[in-house]
């Protein structure tokens, strides 16, 4: 639904969750700056997964890396060398296949300018035209533009010199090739050029440059590294874990749909090492607890899709792993990959390195390498997700007459702001006396928000749009006026319901510290 996409993208320029990065000096591609309240909504999501993972549980330790990465760990790793071979996308599917791997192949198609469209625009007039200028027949089928532009392919016998030439008789350029994309009738998929998979950004060091460094494509590798350091800092035995939040670094082709797609993004990754008969099962635990975990920061069971990545798509040292996606309104992606990676990693750094990883088990005196199972999460990819979750708009017109509120239904544990504190009147000192001292009560607790300005129901209109999940009002009862049993209570007033019910106010912090943690 782009329309929605659209109001979620101008609501966070608006109100300050999200900027492109750069954006004074024309915007940098691929790279997204937080504002103000999207710092504090990625910041209490990761403090949210860092609980969950690390601080509630006592088999997973925590370890923060460097982002620089030496060029020795990144060819053990595969990452420069082993991966770097030609890959395709499926454009249909989405999957990511090895070149050599998608033969026989036959029906070349030509991209013409327009012709390499994004999903939201297979339907679109532009297909149509390019399916035109291909000289497909527009009458023999009334099929969606999708359907249509495969069969194309299907069908398709010309050479590029036809296809050239039919171009310029449409009075195009050739300069308007710009592609080119095969069609394996086998398995019906949609390929993209092969093109050589290493999108990792170098830099280099030392006085004159010689030497050469990466900026991490991923946080795992340091675990990897680290992982016989931390065994034996932490004496700790299988099964554990160890967890990363931190920035990671791709030179996407083509970076896309909002902070989908970054060259910049902040990853958490968990990487849980375990004896080698615990691989599967462990691998379906973490998928329940990444689910779970989902639902606690309000992306429902219901919105999100497992994909159970088959043989032939997975990683080849990959024995089972689950992509968890979302339904974005940009379609359903990939949040997250539950990934059983046997002991490739230990085992290839293993052998670069030259130094055992094995670990012995005491009790059984078995010396292995432990295998891994990795859940890793993107961290703006599940602030989209939540964005876009949270985002609501409801008539509460009446009469006929419409009156929109715009509400960010966030959970109150990774809201922004946690309550919104106003004086009912900004000319009443003792009311903006009570106001401001609830605020210095709170403020070491939680993010609070302090408002004087306008009429108050446009103030809670304000809360709404950025989620708040609570607002504290000073009234005249408050300050014992008329009815002196309401003397020392607020109003508290509920996003969601819009409910407001009365609290003394020495009960309100802990009264708050019981929804918003
Ligand atoms: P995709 O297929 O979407 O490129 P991937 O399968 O290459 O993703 P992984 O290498 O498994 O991704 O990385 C783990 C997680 O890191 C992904 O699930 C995603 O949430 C996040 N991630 C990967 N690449 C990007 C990116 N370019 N921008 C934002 N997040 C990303």
């Amino acid at each position: 639904d782009p329309v929605r996409m659209e109001k979620i993208v101008s609501l966070c320029k608006r109100r300050g969750f999200i900027f492109q990065a750069g954006e004074l000096y024309g915007g940098l591609n691929g790279c997204w700056d937080y504002g103000p309240l999207g710092t504090e909504l990625k910041r209490n999501l990761k403090d949210y997964w860092w609980r969950k993972t690390v601080q509630e549980r006592d088999d997973v330790l925590g370890m923060d890396g460097a982002i620089l990465t030496m060029e020795a760990v990144l060819q053990s790793s595969g990452h420069i060398g082993g991966f770097s071979d030609p890959m395709c996308d499926c454009l249909l599917s989405k999957a990511r296949l090895r070149a050599d791997q998608i033969e026989p192949q036959s029906g070349t198609v030509y991209h013409f300018s327009g012709a390499t469209l994004p999903e939201a625009e297979w339907k679109s007039e532009k297909a149509y035209s390019v399916l035109q200028i291909t000289g497909y027949d527009e009458a023999k089928t009334r099929k969606t533009a999708r359907e249509y532009y495969a069969q194309f392919i299907k069908e398709s016998t010309m050479s590029k010199k036809e296809a050239i030439k039919a171009i310029q008789l449409q009075g195009e350029t050739t300069e308007q090739v710009t592609g080119t994309t095969r069609y394996n009738p086998e398995n019906g998929s949609l390929l993209t050029e092969p093109r050589e998979f290493n999108l990792m950004l170098q830099t280099n060091f030392g006085a004159t440059g010689e030497q050469i460094a990466y900026l991490r494509p991923e946080t795992a590798q340091s675990i990897f590294c680290q992982y016989k350091n931390i065994l034996d800092s932490n004496r700790v035995k299988l099964p554990f874990g160890i967890a990363q939040i931190g920035k990671s670094f791709r030179n996407e082709i083509n970076p896309r749909n909002y902070t989908f797609r970054s060259r910049e993004f902040e990853q958490m990754e968990i990487e849980y090492f375990c004896h080698p008969d615990d691989g599967m099962r462990l691998t379906e635990e973490w998928l329940e607890t990444r689910l779970e975990f989902y639902a606690e920061i309000g992306v429902p069971r219901n919105k999100l899709h497992i994909l159970d990545v088959p043989d032939g798509e997975r990683a080849f040292y990959s024995k089972k792993t689950y992509d968890i996606e979302y339904e974005f309104p940009f379609g359903i992606q990939e949040l997250e990959g539950v990934a059983y990676r046997t002991d490739y990693d230990l085992g290839v750094h293993q052998k670069g390195a030259n130094k055992p990883l094995e670990y012995y088990d005491e009790e059984t005196k078995e010396r292995f390498l432990p295998h891994v199972v990795e859940p890793s999460a993107g961290c703006d990819r599940t602030v989209l997700a939540v964005i876009c979750e949270a985002f609501d708009e409801e008539d509460l017109g009446k009469d006929g007459k419409s009156d929109v509120r715009t509400v960010m239904r966030f959970v109150p544990a990774i809201a922004p702001i946690k309550v919104g504190i106003f004086p009912l009147m900004k000319k009443n000192e003792e009311q903006v006396r009570i106001a401001r001292e609830i605020q210095k009560m709170l403020q070491p607790w939680m993010n609070v928000f302090y408002d004087d300005g306008g009429a108050v129901g446009r103030r809670y209109r304000r809360q709404d749009e950025v989620g708040t999940p609570f607002c504290v009002t000073v009234d005249f009862e408050t300050l014992g006026e008329e009815k002196p049993e309401f003397k020392d209570t607020i109003t508290i007033r509920h996003r969601d319901s819009m409910e407001q019910e009365r609290l003394p106010i020495e009960d309100l912090l802990p009264w708050l510290l019981a929804r918003v943690r």
